[in-house]
């Protein structure tokens, strides 16, 4: 064997990192990587896009995979993570990895906020002046109507777990789903100040309060008025499960107990080179001047 085709395969996967990173750099694939740390849930939402409940099928993404990933997604360029679920924080691991994967990069987790008790709360402690963010879920001021779609005494949960983060030293976001207010309903107007003035009473300033709409896939599917999400709408952002990678994290979704593979991109999630291009080939083919307008999470 001459040195030539050694030479040539080892260019190989340096001009792949450097189409990744150049395509991170130019926007063309959006900077944070999302991945689904599991599926299962203490919650079983009536709008929740993954089926997740106390006994589903936990597809959980151990916590060696998950750092693996924050660790290539740094080196090719990535400018944030998330992790998302089911609810992460049923995983033991979960602080300590967050910890650790934010030394790489910074991370945005999302939550229920039902799960804070003083043992988990005390293991969050070390994410205090971190570059980790908690978005915790909190839909209405009206402890009724936020039940009524995530359970009983959820309101109640995530009110008293806010403030006693907050006072951790954990950067706490709010992020609320249902109608986006309409300035025209008098009704729904007042709905959404008196959530903003609850945000604000628990420490959360607007800048960390985000509102969505209740997206048409999952158990959402038989939600009237849920918005529809796809390549048109939803932004191309890398998302790796352990059943493959995905366009968004609006697509490894569950419906009838089976997984949605309509927005899959690849079954191979390592190296990371691989599913950014092959989300980067789809991203290229698509026409131009095609717009994204469910940048949700
Ligand atoms: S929407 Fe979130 S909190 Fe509700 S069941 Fe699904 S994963 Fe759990």
């Amino acid at each position: 064997m001459n040195g030539e085709p050694k030479n040539l395969m080892n260019a190989m996967p340096h001009a792949e990192e450097a189409t990744v990173r150049e395509a991170v750099a130019a926007g063309l694939l959006p900077g944070r990587l999302w991945l689904y740390s599991n599926y299962h849930c203490n919650l079983a939402c009536s709008y929740c896009l993954t089926e997740s409940g106390p006994g589903v099928p936990r597809r959980e993404m151990p916590a060696a995979q998950m750092i693996s990933a924050a660790t290539e997604a740094a080196a090719l360029g990535f400018t944030g993570l998330g992790v998302t679920g089911g609810e992460p924080f049923l995983l033991p691991h979960l602080p300590d990895t967050l910890a650790h994967m934010s030394e790489l990069l910074p991370v945005i987790a999302l939550s229920n906020g039902t799960v804070f008790g003083d043992h988990r709360r005390e293991r969050l402690r070390q994410l205090a002046d971190r570059r980790v963010t908690l978005q915790l879920s909190l839909d209405s001021a009206d402890p009724a109507v936020n039940d009524r779609a995530r359970g009983p005494g959820n309101f109640r949960a995530v009110v008293d777990a806010i403030p006693r983060l907050v006072e951790l030293g954990v950067h706490v976001r709010i992020a609320s789903t249902g109608d986006v207010a309409d300035p025209s309903n008098p009704e729904a107007t007042e709905a959404a100040a008196r959530l903003c003035a609850l945000h604000r009473s628990l420490g959360v300033p607007d800048d960390d309060h985000i509102t969505r709409p209740v997206v048409s896939r999952g158990r959402g599917l038989d939600i009237t008025g849920a918005v529809a999400a796809d390549t048109d709408n939803l932004e191309p952002e890398l998302t790796l499960t352990v059943d493959g990678a995905f366009w968004s994290p609006f697509g490894p979704t569950v419906r009838g107990g089976r997984l949605d593979t309509d927005l899959r991109v690849t079954e191979t999630v390592s190296p990371l080179t691989v599913p950014a291009l092959a989300l980067l080939h789809i991203v290229e083919e698509r026409r131009t001047g095609t717009d994204t307008t469910l940048g949700i999470r």
